[in-house]
């Protein structure tokens, strides 16, 4: 039986990195029924909003999703629709692996972290309003609830997926309140794992400088809603940039995948952009769904094409379209079944 997904392809380039996707995802040979919903600026028009109640409903039922990147207008404009919809399913980790690549250029050969990001509150919350004319407040929420609840999702993803050690990144030294309580919970949470999990702290500022100085010293991340939005970007970085990042948004009744990346407009419909974090944030979807040997292979598909570096985008200093790059996927994926 096919799995029905709901698709949302959003802005920029969106459309064309999930049509790159969902041709390689049918292409391993898993049945999948893509019900496509519009969100974002496509919305606005057709909806009258950038966050139609369908989506959710759409998400709701199968309670899976794949997602291109959506834009947010900077200052005014409406509220994002990325953060609507995670706090809207409660989508509160938000997952993205950052592992170095044979074949794409970077700092550092051998990165491999995992960056947890509390996905529902901190300034993200949207609490925020002019005092008077000439300041504005943003309110910082931190409960304990959500602290331990994103803790306790990064000790069982250390402990499912062979990891050693946890660290908890905070400003707790200056936000003894809030940032003291989402340590003081990873805290809590890390002696449920002693003996299993190594736990340890850093101060977001100085794990900025180690992550590029000495990125090898660390394994899982977990931070706050800000300072992981900030860290996960810095770790694409790392492994090569935005175009190679994937990402997952996991709550405990769905989950939506998405690249790192935004809809980076100036590339929006002229096949140049890089469906790799896309396709790769697919083969997490894979793996939450329980096809991890499929998504494995897909990720080794991935990797090879990259590494031969006969098909890459121009990111990675090649000159391969995101249609074209989908294609090398696609052959790869369906020569090794037949092989099989
Ligand atoms: P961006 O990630 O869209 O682009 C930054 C730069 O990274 C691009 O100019 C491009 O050079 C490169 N890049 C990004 N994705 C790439 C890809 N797949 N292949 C090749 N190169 C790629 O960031 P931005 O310009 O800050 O944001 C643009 C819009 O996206 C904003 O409206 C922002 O709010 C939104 N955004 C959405 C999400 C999301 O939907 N989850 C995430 C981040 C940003």
């Amino acid at each position: 039986m096919a799995h029905r997904i709901t698709l949302i392809p959003g802005d920029g380039i969106g459309p064309e990195l999930a049509e790159a996707t969902t041709r390689v995802l049918d292409a391993t040979g898993i049945g999948f029924e893509w019900e496509p919903v519009e969100a974002g600026e496509a919305a606005i028009a057709t909806h009258g909003t950038p966050l139609p109640d369908e989506v959710l409903e759409s998400i709701r039922s199968p309670q899976v999703g794949l997602k291109g990147p959506i834009t947010t207008p900077v200052g005014g404009g409406f509220r994002s629709v990325n953060v609507g919809l995670r706090q809207a399913l409660g989508l509160y980790a938000n997952l993205r692996p950052a592992r170095s690549m044979v074949g794409v250029e970077s700092r550092y050969e051998d990165i491999d972290l995992v960056i947890v990001r509390e996905n529902t509150e901190d300034l993200y919350a949207g609490i925020e309003h002019m005092v008077g004319r000439d300041a504005a407040e943003s309110i910082k929420i931190i409960t304990r609830e959500a602290s331990e609840r994103i803790a306790r999702f990064a000790f069982e993803y250390a402990v499912n997926n062979g990891r050693h050690k946890v660290t908890a990144v905070h400003k707790a030294n200056i936000m003894k309140l809030s940032d003291g309580l989402f340590l003081e919970s990873c805290r809590t949470i890390a002696v449920d794992y002693d003996g299993r999990i190594e736990f340890e702290d850093r101060i977001v500022d100085n794990m900025c400088m180690q992550l590029v100085q000495k990125p090898d010293l660390y394994d899982v991340l977990v931070l706050p809603n800000l300072y992981g939005d900030i860290v996960s970007d810095l770790c694409a970085g790392l492994v090569g940039g935005l175009g190679v990042a994937p990402g997952a948004n996991i709550g405990t009744e769905a989950a939506v995948f998405e690249p790192v990346h935004g809809s980076a407009p100036k590339y929006a419909g002229l096949d140049r952009a890089n469906p790799t974090a896309m396709i790769l944030s697919g083969a997490l979807m894979l793996r939450h769904m329980g096809y991890p040997d499929e998504a494995t292979r897909l990720e080794t598909a991935v990797r090879d094409i990259i590494a031969e570096g006969t098909a890459t985008t121009y990111d990675l200093g090649g000159s391969t379209g995101t249609a074209a790059f989908a294609d090398a996927i696609v052959d790869r994926l369906t020569t090794a079944s037949a092989a099989r």
